[in-house]
């Protein structure tokens, strides 16, 4: 085993993560909190999980409960194309392994939301089959330690870092060693201020040896996050209120929002619904990974009933609530 993997092993032992829910839980469990994990931290993601384990215990609840009922239990997450996949996944797991999460490895990667860290995550950890995995983390631990300059989202550079990863690993003890990955790269080697003086592994790092810790892995270049405005009409009926149900696909997609419109399409919904009186409510801005969403919340009147194209519900608050909604959806709800 090298150095490396032994020292990290070591390393783990005393100072790691041992008691996240996940942990020598089964396959269903590993997958479930892999998947949650994509994008989002650990401290985040431990109520949604212990919430969504309670409510879908096994891939058979989770296979047979709705889209709908899914992601009302991913609501706040966030990158609700992860719910749809699980659901999508579990649906496969159930049909086409009947209820077995699949070992072969490719019949993993075949799984809807998986893709090559993922699997290798649940394979080591699993199965403890000898796979590398190359998160965002652990690209920032490899690209420090195998001294790897250039921006880890070129093709080239990814390609090293998997390479490095795979030499990295142990031929035994792969769980421990990929939980051991995990932990350093969030609680040791993270983004600023790593902690190089306590490192297992600093006697063979070579942005430490060379002094450019933080110099690795070289920034992208950021690109300017796009401004987008928006919006959101709060039709209510007395105690109700009108959310739509957004085309499956894309962002937000299978959640319930209010109907969304730019300036244009107001006159026209105004003119056909007869809207009377109109509320502007604060603004609030969601921020996305490429573009920021400036929402204008207008709470109205109407005279007319509005006529529909897409799946929409009257609902109260409180039943609105429960609902799948996204977060802004969430907080102007909670405004009323
Ligand atoms: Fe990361 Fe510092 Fe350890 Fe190198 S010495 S692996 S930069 S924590």
């Amino acid at each position: 085993m090298s150095i490396f993997a032994s020292s990290l092993i070591a390393w783990q032992r005393e100072h790691g993560r041992h008691d996240l829910p996940w942990q020598g839980a089964d396959v269903y469990c590993v997958w479930l909190s892999e998947i949650m994990l994509q994008q989002t931290q650990v401290a985040t993601v431990i109520p949604y999980y212990l919430r969504f384990v309670a409510v879908f215990p096994t891939v058979f609840a989770l296979a047979s409960a709705s889209e709908e009922e899914v992601l009302s239990h991913w609501s706040g997450l966030g990158y609700y194309a992860r719910g749809r996949n699980l659901h999508k996944a579990a649906k496969m797991i159930v049909d086409v392994h009947g209820g077995e999460f699949p070992k072969d490895h490719e019949a993993i990667l075949e799984l809807p939301g998986i893709g090559r860290s993922t699997a290798a995550a649940i394979s080591a950890q699993a199965f403890h089959e000898k796979r590398a995995i190359l998160d965002g983390n652990v690209k920032r631990v490899l690209a420090r330690y195998c001294g790897i300059g250039g921006q880890t989202s070129i093709k080239r550079i990814e390609e090293e870092l998997w390479r490095q990863a795979e030499a990295l690993l142990p031929d035994e003890g792969v769980a421990a060693y990929t939980q051991a990955l995990m932990d350093m790269g969030a609680m040791l080697c993270t983004r600023s201020r790593p902690g190089c003086a306590s490192c297992p592994v600093q006697s063979g790092c070579v942005a430490f040896n060379t002094g450019c810790v933080d110099r690795l892995p070289e920034p992208g270049l950021r690109k300017r996050a796009a401004e987008r405005r928006a919006i959101f009409l709060m039709m209510m009926k007395g105690r109700e209120i009108l959310l739509e149900k957004r085309e499956s696909s894309g962002i937000w997609g299978g959640l319930w929002c209010f109907p969304q419109l730019d300036e244009g399409e107001l006159a026209e919904y105004s003119r056909e619904w007869q809207i009377s009186e109109k509320t502007a409510l604060p603004s609030l801005t969601h921020v996305f990974t490429h573009f920021r969403l400036h929402i204008d919340p207008l709470l109205v009147k109407f005279a007319n009933k509005p006529s529909h194209q897409i799946e929409h519900a009257w609902m109260e608050v409180e039943e609105a609530l429960q609902a799948a909604i996204p977060t802004p959806v969430r907080k102007l709800l909670s405004r009323l």
